[in-house]
């Protein structure tokens, strides 16, 4: 029922007789009992395994999280899970040397023998599409000698919170992480233009010292586990084929054991993932304030206004060079009910042991807990401006990564 008051337009919610404010482009929803906070088409029904896998998680993660409550200041330790998860990542890619061997035996056998030679050939094949995977190393950081003040501000977080980079590269995303990848371990931060944009100076230090701490803390992304688990994901995206009926059963019973390994691993190292960005979160706290970490991990969540607004944008003129205006826009014109409504969606989201993060409430309840008033780094306004003037010539091109794709 909505009825139109002098003011403004409201309307009462159907299940709990609250009186709601009805702001015209933005859903109507209830902050109390929560009715119409989502489409209803996107609350999906728990099945019985989705159950299962919620109980698991919230049975193996909320103990690790009271601890890092407990004891904030406790590094991560080697444990036997993540021992066994290293166990695992070797097996996985001992399967291309096995190949490799038991297909160069059978072309040694072939020379006498022609079936061999073929059954030789075929296991070369499998070892070369098994092949272990380290991920690609970007080819076009940013050239330090063109970004000096932005080098030199990662630089300072870097030493601050003892971490490493070899490059710094733009994206589209919202968010600001470190990716390692190739033989040699690259290690590239990687800022998402359209996130850095709507952040605050000190909020952009928070978020760098986040992304770097997590680096430098998480020993799931080291060579071993990070390769055994690329390995098995391009493994799983060998069997995203469609075909006949049966064959999609046979690609089934090979896919299953891939999948229960994979899930395994997940598994066995959740706890130590998420409570590295558990420790990365108080570190971002220590170097730049509480605050500033809270409203960072909270600008993440934009994601939903940013990608409508850019929705809106590329039906219009869509000019890639305004394209950052058009976020800063979207975001201030956004009304504060509808953040509201985005922290209380957020606030719905369980802990998984499936996820590489833990919620984001839990991240901001911890932060909280913990708190941190005055900041280890600070920067002024003039060299921020520096760096903001070094991006800008990126913003057209980010811009057209955001449009076109
Ligand atoms: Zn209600």
């Amino acid at each position: 029922m909505t009825e139109t008051t002098a003011q403004t337009q409201v309307h009462i919610c159907p299940k709990c007789r609250n009186i709601l404010p009805v702001i015209k482009g933005y859903p109507t929803w209830c902050d109390r009992c929560h009715w119409n906070i989502l489409p209803e088409e996107w609350i999906s029904k728990p099945t019985k395994l989705s159950g299962w896998v919620d109980r698991l998680s919230l049975r193996v993660l909320s103990g690790m999280y009271q601890e890092v409550r407990k004891n904030p200041g406790l590094p991560p330790r080697w444990s036997l899970s993540l021992a066994l998860s290293a166990v695992l990542s070797v097996l996985i890619l001992l399967v291309t040397l096995v190949l490799t061997a038991a297909g160069l035996f059978s072309i040694y056998v072939g020379f006498y023998f022609l079936p061999a030679l073929l059954i030789g050939a075929a296991f070369l094949l499998f070892a070369w599409l098994l092949r272990p995977r380290f991920g690609k190393t970007p080819k076009s950081p940013l050239m330090p000698a063109e970004y000096p003040q932005l080098y030199g501000l990662v630089d300072r977080v870097c030493q601050q919170v003892n971490a490493r980079v070899d490059g710094i590269c733009l994206h589209e995303g919202m968010a600001i992480g470190v990716s390692i990848s190739g033989m040699r371990q690259k290690k590239m931060l990687w800022i998402g233009l359209p996130y850095w944009e709507i952040l605050s100076k000190e909020e952009r230090i928070a978020a760098l010292a986040q992304a770097l701490t997590v680096q430098s803390l998480d020993r799931f992304q080291a060579f071993l586990i990070g390769a055994g688990l690329d390995t098995l994901k391009h493994w799983r995206g060998l069997f995203n084929v469609n075909g006949a009926f049966l064959a999609m059963i046979v690609l089934w019973i090979l896919l299953a054991p891939i999948a229960l390994i994979e899930f395994s691993m997940h598994l066995l190292i959740c706890r130590d993932v998420q409570r590295s960005i558990f420790l990365a979160d108080l570190a971002a706290a220590r170097m730049a304030g509480t605050l500033p970490a809270i409203r960072m991990l909270k600008k993440r969540g934009y994601w939903r206004i940013i990608s409508f607004a850019m929705h809106r944008y590329k039906r219009q003129e869509a000019d890639p060079g305004k394209v950052f205006d058009e976020i800063q826009k979207a975001v201030a014109e956004t009304p504060q009910r509808e953040f509201l409504r985005q922290e209380h969606i957020a606030r719905m989201v369980a802990p998984r042991i499936d996820s590489p993060t833990p919620p984001e409430w839990m991240r901001i309840d911890l932060l909280e807990d913990q708190y941190y008033g005055k900041p280890v780094l600070t920067i002024s306004d003039q060299e921020m401006h520096q760096i903001e003037a070094e991006l800008e010539p990126m913003k057209a091109v980010v811009g057209s990564w955001l449009i076109f794709s």
